[in-house]
This record gives C-alpha cells, sequence and structure tokens, in this order.
C-alpha cells in the first residue's frame, strides 16, 4: 500500500516557548521524533507534505480570529519551522516527493490541493504528525477519514497545549476513526 507522511503545523508560533499559541514543553519534546520520522519518510521516497497553517494579520473573516491569539501569520518567523526541521526541511525542499501546502483551517484538506495529490499517486494510508493532537491533527485525520483513507498517527510526534485534549485524541483516533495509533 502506498503511503504518505502528513506534517501538520510544526512551526515556532506553535512550539517554540515564546511562540504565538504555542503547545510549550510537550511540543518541544516530540522534537527529535519529528525529525527521525520525517528522515525516514523522505528517505524511503514515500510523499511527505508539509501542511502549514498561514494566516492573515487582522482577518476579520477569519473564524479563528475570534478564538485564538494571532498566529503564524504569513511572512513571519512564526510560520517556521521550528528547531532543526527548518534547515532539514530547507535541505530537502526541492526533492520531487516533498510537498509544501498553505493550509487556513485546522484541516489540511480543507482549501488545499492536498487530497487531489495523494489521489494522484495512489496513496491509501497517510500517516500524520505534528500539532496540535485535538485541533490541527485531529480535523485532519477526521477529514482522512471521511475520504476513506487508512491512518496511521504516530503518538510520539504529535503533542497538544491540552494533555486531556491530547489523550482524548489519541482515543478517538483508534476508537471512531479506526486508525493505528503506534
Ligand atoms: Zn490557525
Amino acid at each position: 500500500m502506498k503511503r504518505a507522511l502528513i506534517h501538520v503545523d510544526y512551526t515556532y508560533d506553535f512550539v517554540a516557548e515564546d511562540g504565538k499559541l504555542t503547545c510549550g514543553k510537550p511540543g518541544q519534546e516530540i522534537e527529535h521524533h519529528v525529525l527521525a520520522i520525517t528522515k525516514q519518510f523522505v528517505e524511503a521516497g514515500d510523499f511527505v507534505a508539509f501542511t502549514i497553517d498561514r494566516h492573515e494579520e487582522n482577518d476579520i473573516y477569519h473564524p479563528e480570529t475570534q478564538l485564538f491569539p494571532a498566529h503564524n501569520i504569513a511572512g513571519t518567523v512564526g510560520r517556521q519551522l521550528y528547531g532543526q526541521l527548518e534547515s532539514y526541511y530547507q535541505s530537502i525542499k526541492e526533492k520531487a516527493n516533498v510537498y509544501y501546502v498553505d493550509k487556513t483551517r485546522y484541516s489540511a484538506f480543507v482549501g488545499t490541493d492536498l487530497e487531489v495529490k495523494l489521489r494522484e499517486r495512489s496513496i491509501e494510508e497517510i500517516h500524520i504528525i505534528g500539532v496540535c493532537t485535538d485541533i490541527c491533527v485531529l480535523h485532519t485525520a477526521i477529514d482522512a477519514y471521511n475520504k476513506g483513507f487508512d491512518i496511521v498517527v504516530h503518538k510520539k510526534a504529535v503533542a497538544s497545549f491540552n494533555q486531556q485534549g491530547h489523550d482524548w485524541a489519541l482515543g478517538h483516533f483508534e476508537s471512531a476513526l479506526g486508525a493505528r495509533v503506534v
């Protein structure tokens, strides 16, 4: 079965100590796993999509403006990938199997061409890593489920600022989305 790795929002604003909407320690502690899994997929030649939140400043039409502090604003360092992932990404971004997706909603499938890219490549199984487990990772997994993809969530490479939400989502992936949580 062909597989792909979907990266969700592992950026400065979501992970760094002074990020605008940070997961803090739990997010920072998964850096090693996020990097190792990414390298594994890139080197195996699997499709790897970096699906990264992109917002405009003071966007009055965006529902998140009411819900969260401004984050991942276009053109700011907040949108850069966190830690060693940024320099690794810079070294692999030209590869044919590496793809970058600007997303504006929780789910990486909403308003993007991610599904088209996966279908073109006959990919049936998607592996998800990143943050936050109970928001963008969750919504991406739900859409993947509804679209008929098999789902694998790497529990050592997802995190949230909300530990309860994180634990709940890991259970939900298995019990309601039929995902493998590995
Ligand atoms: Zn956002």
